[in-house]
């Protein structure tokens, strides 16, 4: 007979090593998209495979259920401990439900649909992509029915990412907001367009990165806990709060690309750096979600990289750094500038305005997918009428349409939603820190990021996985989930930009 401390200690005992499997498999992925030369790929896939199994194991065994179960049972649980076990069996329930045949199938799936993607793209055909995709499509209905929901498939898939948000709060929410910035969009793409920031040219690729690091360390990145590299893709990595990774992509072409990709992964490190440490090993050391950790990236990135004070804070180390962009533009000018609506039809270059209807799209879409209303023959000429409905335009090939996004080649569905959940959710912090802090845009102006940070190391950050993300806008806001800080900010941003 366990006494109820020692439960806690074994259930503790056993997530440490599960975190560490984790981590460990992290660091082998942030290796291989960093530093492995192309040689290491096949050894790499076996460690790695090697890891996760060993991880699904650590968390799916017998030993861990009645750990979790006789932690749950302890009279002595803090409430923290009693938030980790929430979090604990919430993972553990939903991995157990998953038989192990369907979870080898998935992957093998996702291996050939990854393949397969990339065939087509090059051939311009989506026929040869097209029966990888059904059979992701029905993988995926299995995955969501064997997890379990209540008729809704979607809720099972969405829970990967989002924990306890409904499909239907998520869809009525964003068709919302969609309704709401279709005139706004389609109004200020006739408005004259402010002219670009200049071509950045050779210098340019240093002056991102200069840039970029001097930016992140006044938003309060402690780089002896983390550091930069340059990756294909930039992502952003942690393995604990004292070891986070960033990686950004420059360009010769683009100032802002560098510059924004560094800016955004930045936001999710400094959340990473937030998460208590008394968390370390434990399961509310993670996320409360990904939508919540995009709103930090987005909130670093928008709200604050794409701001006039931000800008008026930059601008002299810009001009220093980059005149050829810089020299001769004032903060008002470059505020414009990285702020320009542009027509494309890409999700990774849409701008603020444009962001949400690439994921109304695709979230309509899995959802006609998973529920079998749309086969996925008739999937490119829906994308292409959903494109002009909501982007105004068709797509000239593949590549601008259907087959723009790796996700679905991984089988990953209900992963698209987090994307726009971040901005919502990233305007909603920043009302909520422009009331606790009113002279916010003074301060920001003046490179004094840090009381932007503390407000949201106290509010959000240091929870770590102890509240879910409709919890924690309760926390925050004292109010439900809701769009209208996500468009107040941008009608009052966007009107004044283009003086509409
Ligand atoms: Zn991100």
């Amino acid at each position: 007979m366990m006494t109820p401390q020692s439960a806690l200690a074994r259930f503790y005992d056993l997530w440490g090593t599960l975190s560490d499997l984790r981590h460990a498999a992290e660091v082998l992925e942030w290796d291989q998209l960093v530093f492995m030369p192309p040689g290491g790929a096949s050894a790499r896939a076996e460690q790695l495979a090697t890891l996760r199994r060993l991880a699904h194991e650590q968390l799916t065994s017998p030993a861990m259920g009645e750990a979790i179960a006789a932690a749950e049972a302890a009279v002595t649980a803090t409430e923290a401990d009693r938030a980790a076990l929430r979090v604990a069996r919430r993972e553990y329930e939903r991995a157990v439900r998953l038989p192990a045949a369907l979870v080898v199938e998935q992957a093998r799936a996702a291996s050939a649909g990854y393949h397969a993607w990339l065939a087509a793209r090059q051939a311009g055909d989506f026929r040869l992509f097209a029966p990888c995709l059904q059979r992701l499509v029905a993988l995926a209905r299995q995955r969501a029915d064997a997890l379990g929901h209540d008729g809704e498939p979607y809720d099972a898939l969405l829970a990967d990412h989002e924990p306890e948000l409904s499909t239907a709060v998520v869809h009525a929410l964003f068709e919302e907001v969609a309704a709401a910035l279709l005139p706004l969009r389609q109004h200020l793409l006739e408005q004259p367009a402010p002219p670009p920031l200049g071509r950045p040219g050779p210098e340019g690729e240093q002056a991102q990165l200069e840039l970029g690091r001097l930016a992140v360390t006044a938003f309060g990145f402690r780089w002896q806990d983390g550091r930069q590299d340059r990756s294909v893709h930039p992502f952003s990595t942690a393995f604990s709060p004292h070891d986070t990774r960033i990686t950004t992509r420059l360009s010769t072409e683009d100032f802002a690309e560098g510059f924004f990709a560094t800016l955004h992964e930045s936001g999710h490190a400094l959340y990473e750096q937030g998460i208590d440490e008394a968390w370390s090993r434990k399961p509310l050391e993670e996320a409360s979600s990904t939508g919540v950790h995009e709103s930090q990236s987005r909130l670093w990135e928008n709200q604050v990289g794409r701001s006039q004070p931000f800008w008026e804070f930059l601008l002299p180390a810009a001009r220093r750094v980059l005149p050829a962009v810089f020299g001769d533009r004032n903060a008002w000018e470059v505020y414009r500038a990285v702020n320009r609506l542009s027509p494309t039809l890409v999700r990774v270059e849409a701008d603020e305005v444009s962001y949400h209807f690439h994921i109304v799209l695709r979230l309509r879409l899995e959802l006609a997918l998973l529920h079998g209303d749309l086969p996925v023959d008739d999937l490119p000429g829906a994308w292409d009428e959903a494109s002009v409905q909501l982007l105004g335009r068709r797509p000239a090939d593949l590549l601008e349409g259907v087959l723009q996004d790796v996700h679905w080649s991984g089988g990953d569905f209900g992963y698209f939603p987090s994307y726009a959940l971040g901005n919502i959710l990233a305007a909603i912090w920043m009302a909520a820190a422009r009331q606790a802090l009113p002279d916010l845009d003074r301060l920001i102006a003046a490179g004094s990021f840090s009381p932007l940070l503390d407000f949201l190391r106290r509010n959000i950050h240091r929870w770590g996985a102890w509240y879910t993300p409709a919890e924690l806008v309760r926390r925050v806001t004292g109010e439900d989930l809701q769009a209208a800080p996500y468009l107040a900010a941008l009608r009052e941003k966007y009107g004044a930009l283009y003086g509409v």
